[in-house]
Parts: structure tokens; sequence; C-alpha cells
């Protein structure tokens, strides 16, 4: 895995947490998207070489609604940033991980992502994520 792509926190309402984050990270929210599949509407800033996604659920029964539900707001989940998704799908499953999705799908900030299942990496949701590049 090449680094840290961002970190996932969740909140129950952008509108309201995204000034906040303004005011903490001192920059503006240069992005905010839905994604219609995962019941989301997520909302980027850069700080320095890092980035935050704040995910809000569109949808009472979604998994951000739940995750918020069980455990209130808060960090929800790490990504790292993959060169080829597909390769290092296939290496963590074999190495006994267990993938949420089987298929890459469509995330956020064009990106493909893959989610592992916390229960093998000690409760950290873990994001897989390459960037989607032209003509793919
Ligand atoms: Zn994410």
């Amino acid at each position: 895995m090449n680094k840290i792509e961002h970190i996932g926190i969740a909140v129950r309402s952008l509108q309201e947490s995204i000034p906040v984050f303004e005011s903490l990270l001192n920059t503006p929210c240069y992005k905010t998207e839905a994604v219609e599949s995962e019941k989301v509407s997520t909302a980027f800033f850069q700080a320095g070489p890092n980035k935050v996604e704040l995910l809000e659920s569109t949808d009472p029964e979604g998994v951000i609604a739940k995750f918020i539900d069980k455990k209130g707001e808060g960090l929800h989940h790490v990504a790292f940033e993959v060169s080829d998704i597909r390769a290092e799908m296939a290496r963590l499953q074999t190495a006994g991980f267990v993938l949420l999705n089987p298929e890459p799908k469509r995330g956020a900030d064009n990106k493909l992502v893959c989610f592992l299942h916390p229960k093998g990496t000690h409760g950290v949701l873990v994001e897989l994520c390459q960037e989607i590049k032209e003509g793919e």
C-alpha cells in the first residue's frame, strides 16, 4: 500500500460539520459529492498532504446512519491508496482478510474502492482506493 489516502469521519450533518472542519483545518472544503450506491453525501478537505472525508447518511438505513446509531459520530474508516486494487484485494483475501465487496466499486472522489471487514483488522474499517484513470 502506498500511503494513507484519507480518513473518513461519520457525521450527522455535513451542513453543521463542514464549517467546524474548515475552522479546524483552516482550509475550505474543496468538494462535496453524493455517492448514491453507498447512500452517503461526502465532503473533502485537504490538510497539507492529508485528506479528510466527512460522511453523512442520506438514508436512515444506510451504513453511516447505522454506524452513528451504534457508536455515535466519529472516526469511521482509514483509506489506503493502492496502485492495483484488484491485485491488492487478491493478496489480502489470500492472507485471510475478509473483503466486504468482492469487486472494486466506484467511490467518492474518482476512486475505485474496496472495504475490509473490521473483524479481521482489530476493529479498524479499512478502505482500499485506487485513482480511476482516464479510460478505465
Ligand atoms: Zn473513504
